[in-house]
């Protein structure tokens, strides 16, 4: 019969690997199961300049082996799978992968979310050289340049604000005429007189050398193209993409509640079912960052062991 682990952890961003970390300091036996490389949306992240503590330049990926190499050192295994379906409820939970089938006391999933692309031509090769998704990561690189912001709800609109602090001028390049975001949001924004609006409009093509220097956009109702530049002295723009995330939860549908995708928790990480915890990413929650991942991973790790001992 497969082991029956304390605790099996569905993910290996940071919010997974702190789970790791917590559980195995606290003498559970632990196994992280990840279907890729370690860190989610880190991984891909050149430099991370707040994470309390990180080394100045240091990137994503050093972070990402660091908190790893941490979860190793405290006993936390590890599997390399794709999970397909899994059995949540009841004293063992049990997560099916291609590769075998998984027992638990306790699951926390910390499978993460990935903004959307912005979908142009180009957009790969300029991704964290120009091209970004998130503004409290990058809004400082940006520092009086000029930024471009896609989308027209909620998060493109705040993040659009946020970025002002930094920007020269924002422009807001809306595929409508409309914006979707909350009314009392859009009041804010049009009354901000660094953001300005492109209407009935989206990026066709972005352009380089090495960083990003220009972009194509088109009117969607006249079918006009346009070229737009960086100025001259900048010689760089930032576009920022924020037109929705898409969380790694289809997994969890019908079995755990969910809102727009994202899995609800209460304060504890715990889910709809007992044993079960969120952390990360994939919950709902306002900020989404590897320090409120982290954060999470921990509290979920610690409930889950309050959990197991209880049930002694
Ligand atoms: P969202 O509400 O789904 O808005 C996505 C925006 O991107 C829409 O304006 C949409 O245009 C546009 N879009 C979608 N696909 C596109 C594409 N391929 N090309 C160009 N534009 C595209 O996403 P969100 O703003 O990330 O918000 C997600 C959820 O979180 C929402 O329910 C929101 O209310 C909530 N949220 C709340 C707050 C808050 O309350 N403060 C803050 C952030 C997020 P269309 O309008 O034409 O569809």
């Amino acid at each position: 019969m497969s082991k029956i682990y304390d605790v099996i952890v569905l993910g290996a961003g940071p919010a997974g690997l702190a789970a790791g970390l917590y559980a195995g300091r606290s003498r559970l036996s632990v196994l992280i199961i990840e279907k890729g490389q370690d860190g989610g949306q880190i991984a891909i992240t050149d430099e991370i300049e707040n994470y309390p503590g990180q080394v100045e330049g240091d990137s994503g990926p050093s972070l990402i082996a660091r908190m790893t190499e941490q979860a190793k050192h405290f006993g936390a295994e590890r599997v390399s799978d794709l999970i397909k379906s899994v059995e949540l409820e009841g004293d063992v939970k049990k997560l099916v992968g291609a590769k075998g089938e998984y027992l638990g006391k306790t699951v926390i999933v910390a499978t993460g979310a990935f903004p959307k692309p912005i979908g142009c031509e180009n957009e790969g090769k300029f991704v964290g050289k120009g091209i970004s998704f998130c503004a409290t990561c990058d809004a400082a690189f940006f520092e009086d340049f000029e930024v471009f912001v896609v989308g027209g709800g909620d998060s493109a609109v705040e993040e659009a604000m946020y970025l002002t602090k930094f920007a020269r001028k924002v422009t807001i390049i809306h595929r409508r005429d409309q914006l979707r975001a909350a009314k009392s949001i859009q009041e804010k924004a049009f009354k901000n007189p660094k953001i300005e609006f492109m209407w009935d409009t989206v990026v066709e093509r972005v352009e380089g050398e090495e960083m990003l220097e220009a972009m194509i956009v088109k009117n969607v109702k006249t079918g006009e193209t346009k070229r737009i530049e960086a100025d001259e002295e900048d010689g760089i723009f930032g576009l920022f993409g924020f037109i929705g995330y898409n969380p790694n939860s289809s997994l969890f549908e019908g079995i755990l509640d969910m809102e727009y995708g994202y899995i609800k928790t209460d304060d504890n990480m715990h889910t709809n079912i007992e044993g079960v915890y969120a952390a990360g990413d994939i919950r709902v929650k306002s900020l989404r960052q590897v320090v409120t991942a982290a954060a999470d991973g921990a509290i979920a790790a610690m409930q889950a062991e309050h959990y197991l001992a209880n049930k002694e």
